[in-house]
């Protein structure tokens, strides 16, 4: 462990810049070189493999997938994406750039997930809507050694200090603009939030957040878990991912006074779209073994295809406003998606659930109905009426939702699909015959 309050890093020590990917298993991986060197490599990229995404995340390639040992890839940097933060004692800076894969020519590699996302905003584009997005994570202090401290307490933050201020200070310098950081309610557990901005920007930013908490904890000898489950009766670390819309002027459409719920029928078409997929998607958002432990209900997460108004039981959930004077509630309507968690690329996440809501948004279909009760709470017939369903309940039963689901499947290539099923079916072979405490245990070292 580094000791954070005398370690220097020598000034001679070269600077690394690493253009990043984060992948189907939501890891971020890449290649460094000497920062001196970035304009070059922004122009031309550093090599990357097409089996890198068969790999599972127990650092294991997923056999068969649809490249073997052949092939070639270049990870192409988005300049606006630069991370750099200099602010960290003992350590050299952290400085990546988010990338897209392309092939040699540069041209999107069809199973980038970011170029995904890219694609999916530009089809928002073309129906006159741009769509404006934030990531919002919590995590877990593992490895730490002090008293218990009540949830969502002043001292369950004073006992991390400095974690809180050094890491609100790293995210700053990253530009990845938090907002708040909170206690939460789960044991030594934490949430970040940050401002809402364009949707490729979020998802960068979701994978920055991360980075940067796993970078500040360690200096503390500690391991930010974001771990959809770090104990199976403790409380789960969710993701959510809040949605809004602008027309391309930016002036917001998300909200009409006059309608249930208060949300615009652009937005309430974009819901309907989410929840009839919903099934299909979740093995996208919810995409590890472990994750099924967290989707259940009185959880707080998500467990039903529900669509709710300040519900926190509700999939898709629609946020307060905030009604003070001088506070336009049309600026900051918003939904928010809550069955993610941190096992799922954010990238991928996010264009699934525009992707299902553009859907929604193209065949103008109804709202879905409001429902401001716990969903498991209703009686059967009230489930039926409300189109209430439990989702998939596991990995397996998940990915079989979403082989049937033709038009969610419809979105990818082949070798996509191909890659992603292989992978994640060696995933659950790989933690077969673990139980839950060794479950929780395996992820919770990776995520
Ligand atoms: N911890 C909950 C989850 O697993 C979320 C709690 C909240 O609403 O912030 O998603
Ligand atoms: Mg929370």
């Amino acid at each position: 462990m580094t000791d954070i309050t005398t370690a220097k890093t020598a000034p001679e020590t070269m600077e690394l810049a690493t253009f990043v990917t984060t992948d189907i298993a939501g890891i971020t991986r890449g290649r460094s070189f000497d920062a001196a060197q970035t304009d070059e490599y922004l122009r031309k990229g550093v090599g990357w493999v097409p089996a890198n995404l068969a790999l599972t995340p127990f650092d294991v390639i997923a056999d068969p997938n649809p490249w073997g040992s052949s092939g070639d890839l270049r990870l192409m940097a988005d300049p606006n994406s630069k991370a750099r933060v200099t602010c960290l004692p003992g350590v050299s800076p952290l400085h990546f750039y988010h990338s897209d894969i392309t092939d040699l020519k540069g041209e999107a590699w069809d199973c980038c997930v970011r170029s995904f996302l890219k694609r999916t905003l530009e089809e928002y584009e073309k129906v006159g809507l741009k769509v404006v997005a934030a990531v919002e994570q919590e995590f877990q202090l593992l490895g730490v050694d002090w008293p218990h401290a009540p949830s969502f307490g002043l001292r369950a933050q004073r006992r991390a200090d400095p974690f809180a201020p050094l890491l609100m200070q790293a995210l700053r310098e990253a530009g990845a603009e938090p907002e708040t950081f909170l206690p939460e309610y789960g044991k030594d557990q934490f949430e970040i939030t940050c401002s809402p901005s364009p949707a490729l920007e979020a998802a960068d930013r979701g994978i920055t957040i991360r980075a940067i908490t796993k970078e500040v904890a360690a200096l503390f000898g500690w391991n930010a878990s974001f771990a959809p489950k770090t104990q199976p009766d403790g409380v789960g670390n969710g993701v959510h991912l809040h949605f809004s819309f602008t027309d391309l002027a930016g002036t917001p459409v998300t909200f009409d006074a006059s309608r249930p719920g208060r949300i615009s029928q652009t937005a309430g078409a974009f819901a309907a779209g989410v929840i009839r997929h919903l099934p299909a998607l979740i093995a996208f958002t919810a995409p590890s073994v472990l994750s099924y432990l967290r989707l259940v209900p009185h959880h707080w997460s998500a467990a039903y295809t529900c669509f709710g108004e300040r519900n926190r039981e509700a999939t898709l959930r629609i946020c307060p406003t905030l009604d003070l004077p001088g506070r336009d509630p049309s600026r900051q309507m918003n939904m928010e998606y809550r069955a993610v968690d941190a096992c799922a690329s954010p990238h991928l996440s996010l264009a699934v659930v525009l992707k299902a809501g553009l859907e929604g948004i193209k065949a103008g279909l109804q709202d879905p109905p409001l429902i401001s009760s716990d969903p498991s709470e209703l009686s059967e017939a009230d489930q039926e009426r409300l189109g209430v369903r439990r989702l998939p309940a596991s990995l397996p039963e998940a990915l079989d939702r979403l082989v049937q689901d033709e038009v969610v499947t419809g979105w990818f290539s082949e070798d996509f699909l191909d890659c992603y099923l292989a992978m994640k079916r060696k995933e659950i072979e790989l933690v077969d015959g673990l139980n839950a405490d060794e479950l929780c245990a395996r992820y919770a070292a990776i995520y």
